[in-house]
């Protein structure tokens, strides 16, 4: 039996690995990085998908923000290259606005834990957070809201 060498992988070697591979990728398709549509079709994409952003961003109107947005827009004469990405970080500012904006005495505490033990729990105003347990290796959930 031929003795194996012994492979160790380094985050350097990984990062080397990425960056050849991106190099490659951008040989093989040098337009990927400048394809995205023209703005009404972005737009239009949006508008046809919002109740999946609505699921991502609960507790807020999707459709209200996105006029918000389109006449912020307009108004300040933007244009942007990305509209999904910019709407994404819209809509996380007016989540945490939301937040911050809650009169104090409705203000409600997600308390998140782990579903099958007793590890620590952490408390937050908002109940989108992610909050890892090493010791169960798994995402906390809200297991209990408090005001
Ligand atoms: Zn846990």
């Amino acid at each position: 039996m031929a003795t194996q060498k012994k492979k160790i992988i380094t985050i350097e070697g990984l990062l080397s690995r990425i960056e050849k591979l991106e190099k490659r990728l951008e040989i093989l398709d040098p337009k990927s990085k400048n394809s995205l549509p023209g703005k009404s079709l972005q737009i239009s994409d949006i508008e046809q998908n919002l109740e999946l952003w609505s699921k991502k961003f609960p507790g807020i109107n999707v459709k209200i923000e996105l006029e918000k947005m389109l006449d912020w827009l307009s108004a300040n004469n933007k244009r942007k290259k990305d509209y999904k990405a910019f709407f994404r970080n819209w809509l996380r500012k007016a989540s945490s606005d939301l937040g911050n904006n809650v009169p104090q005495e409705e203000k409600i505490k997600y308390i998140f834990g782990c579903q099958e033990s007793n590890c620590k729990t952490i408390e937050s105003p908002y109940k989108d957070m992610y909050y890892f347990c090493s010791i169960c290796n798994q995402q906390k959930i809200v297991i209990d809201k408090k005001r």
